[in-house]
């Protein structure tokens, strides 16, 4: 298999748009924050290249304003968002020039290609690891080498999250397979935040290398087992979704958009189904929730007026208490009951906890209260 750090990363945060884009090879609009990205990032490339000058803040401004807009036309957005993150564009490229002129860094390579062959000790098969660095610094004063990778998001993670970054252990082996002489211990790892203009820093020991290559190695064969057995990708949905290109045909959405892509061939048996039975669905929902509603003040209600009863045989000294078509009768016995979490935690000490765990799919239907935006 041939993965990447941005393919691993898209089947843990979702397996059916992994499955979408790298096994259906279903091709999705670039969003504006993507098309922003690249279009920076080609920027930050021409700033460091030196053919034979370096070019000065206005060529690279100009480069990002051609670039930016000849790419953001096909999306059709309004030109007021256009502006705002041309906008953002000059001043995070500003900011960048004035905080590192281009003449003062050794760079050694820019969007360095790579690739790395993983082989997996369990079945022996090969895999290929790619990827694309940023940017490939040498610090002249101590001999160590910066991998540098650029990133327009705003949030800025943890020294912890920074040290677990599997992107950046992905490229230090790809930088350790292209000059395999380097020591581990000066390849210094960054992630360069844009737009606060500050860099997390890290750094990987040959150890965490090995167990960088077992991770993925394992996730790999998650993935090929799904495919060999058929199983399910399944949709996991997550503030990401916002951004995925799939979001109208996936399972998890599509309901919510299906008047508006009824022509999409991976929809159109939905869209044809008897219209009447897809109207009735928020109807339906509408229904479930009055009636939950009633169910919950319900039950609230039977829990007050069994503890009254209960109160008043206490009392009394009474174990049986009498209506007009029923009774109630307290019943006190005791019961073995089996403490399965007791259980568990005394399989684990014993390390046979994974013997009595079995994978089960089930299918359920759960109720999220949100207001839906239409
Ligand atoms: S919309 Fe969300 S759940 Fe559906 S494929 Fe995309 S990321 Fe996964």
């Amino acid at each position: 298999m041939r993965i990447s750090f941005s393919l691993l990363e898209t089947y843990k945060n979702c397996p059916l748009k992994f499955k979408y884009q790298q096994l259906d090879k279903i091709k999705t609009p670039k969003n504006i924050e993507a098309v922003f990205g690249n279009a920076i990032h080609s920027s930050l490339k021409k700033l460091f290249e030196r053919t034979p000058l370096f070019p000065s803040l206005d060529e690279v401004i100009d480069h990002f304003q051609n670039n930016f807009a000849e790419k953001v036309e096909s999306l059709n957005l309004e030109p007021d968002t256009i502006a705002a993150y041309t906008k953002e564009g000059i001043t995070l490229l500003k900011n960048f020039y004035k905080k590192n002129p281009p003449w003062n860094f050794n760079v050694v390579e820019l969007e360095s290609r790579f690739s790395v062959i993983l082989e997996d000790p369990e079945n022996k098969e090969t895999h290929i690891l790619a990827g694309i660095i940023d940017r490939i610094d040498k610090h002249e004063e101590n001999g160590a080498y910066e991998i540098i990778d650029y990133k327009t998001s705003k949030r800025m993670p943890s020294q912890d999250d920074t040290d677990k970054n599997l992107q950046l252990s992905i490229y230090n082996l790809g930088l350790l397979k292209k000059w395999p002489h380097l020591d581990p211990e000066k390849i210094k790892l960054s992630l360069y935040f844009l737009k606060h203009g500050e860099k997390a820093e890290t750094k990987r020991t040959k150890e965490d290398l090995e167990n960088t290559k077992t991770e993925i190695l394992k996730t790999i064969r998650e993935i090929e087992d799904l495919i060999k057995k058929e199983k399910e990708f399944i949709p996991t949905p997550s503030g990401l979704c916002d951004w995925c290109g799939y979001q109208k045909m996936c399972p998890m959405w599509r309901h919510l958009f299906q008047s508006q892509i009824s022509n999409l061939p991976a929809t159109r048996d939905l869209a044809q189904r008897d219209k009447s039975q897809k109207d009735q669905i928020p109807a339906l929902i509408n229904k479930y929730l009055e009636l939950d509603d009633q169910t919950s003040q319900n039950k609230r209600r039977l829990a007050e007026i069994k503890a009254q009863i209960d109160n008043f045989m206490s009392q009394e000294d009474i174990t049986r208490v009498f209506g007009e078509n029923a009774y109630f009768t307290r019943i006190s016995q005791e019961k073995e009951v089996f403490d399965s979490k007791k259980a568990q935690e005394a399989l684990k000490k014993m390390g046979k906890l994974k013997e009595f765990l079995k994978k089960r799919q089930f299918s359920t239907l759960r109720l999220t209260k949100k207001k839906i935006k239409p």
